[in-house]
């Protein structure tokens, strides 16, 4: 593999969409070129995921809900919670996102490291889509690990600026996954689920602060649960930039937070798989190169 990490990401992530929305569906076509550029994605350690099997979407989402996105029946207030247009592309990148993070789970349990190049839609429950997640990968992947594979504890480690809720509440009856959200408290959502751990920061907080929240957070978890893998979502949403942020971290903070938390994870010999979460920015490149900074930290831990 040249010594970079496994990286798992589909050409069809981003597909025609309004430029003018606010989600930015060109963000997966343009990290993976950004990183093409630089020689950190090339033929050797790119994986490509299929559609997510039915049986692993039913088993933690609705299946009628599951029927009515697909075939384009969802009721007008399911369209307005989902705030995505439908379409055939979108149908076909949301089954396979999905399958993009449980790939990054087995390839991290092979390897140690892995990272998807998209993933961490954490809004989406049982039978709703909500803040731009329709289905929730890190929810149906720590399923898939801990029922179809021999793993026994699951740390969901969610860093994105915005809480987890659907996570939480999709694995709140499943003891031997653990979902921590580190997120802005007065911040969307603005009713909260309850993670088994929840860390509300204030509004405004900088890079110090941050970083010594997650790093202590992380190595606590890791002494209680004793997690066998790592799902971490690399929001980049805590940019002090961010429209959607409301955090003041700044793009070196956000390198310190991957490489600190990638960092402890292989010192400690846990396997991890990273999920981009959200960004926000009307400049995609610049979006773009951000989410590449859990990919570059990715190859810097793994040197
Ligand atoms: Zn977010």
């Amino acid at each position: 593999m040249s010594g970079l990490p496994p990286m798992v990401h589909h050409p069809d992530y981003s597909f025609p969409f309004p430029p003018e929305h606010r989600f930015p569906m060109a963000k997966f076509g343009l990290l993976a070129d950004y990183l093409r550029t630089r020689g950190l994605l090339t033929a050797a350690n790119t994986y490509r995921p299929g559609r997510c099997r039915d049986h692993w979407l039913k088993q933690t989402h609705c299946p009628e809900y599951l029927d009515r996105f697909i075939n384009n029946t969802l009721s007008r207030d399911e369209r307005r919670q989902m705030n995505l247009p439908w379409s055939d592309g979108l149908v076909k990148r949301t089954l396979l996102a999905p399958s993009g993070t449980v790939l990054a789970a087995q390839l991290a349990l092979h390897h140690g490291l892995a990272c998807h190049l998209a993933g961490g839609t954490h809004h989406a429950h049982y039978d709703h889509a909500s803040g731009f997640c329709i289905l929730n990968d890190l929810a149906i992947t720590a399923h898939v690990l801990l029922r179809q594979t021999g793993v026994k504890r699951v740390l969901i480690f969610d860093c994105d600026v915005h809480q987890g809720d659907g996570t939480a509440s999709l694995l709140k009856n499943e003891p031997n996954a653990f979902t921590c959200s580190i997120h802005c408290e007065n911040n969307f959502p603005f009713t909260k689920a309850t993670s088994d751990l929840d860390v509300g920061l204030p509004v405004g907080m900088n890079d110090d602060d941050y970083l010594s929240v997650v790093d202590r957070t992380l190595n606590r978890l890791l002494d209680t649960f004793s997690p066998d893998i790592v799902l971490y979502d690399a929001g980049v949403d805590v940019f002090s930039g961010d429209p959607l942020g409301r955090l003041n971290i700044t793009e070196g903070g956000i390198r310190q937070r991957d490489t600190q938390v990638l960092g402890t994870l292989v010192r400690r010999g846990i396997p991890v798989a990273t999920v981009i979460g959200g960004g926000y920015d009307d400049d995609r490149q610049a979006l773009a190169a951000r989410h590449a900074i859990i990919a570059e930290a990715a190859v810097a831990v793994m040197r």
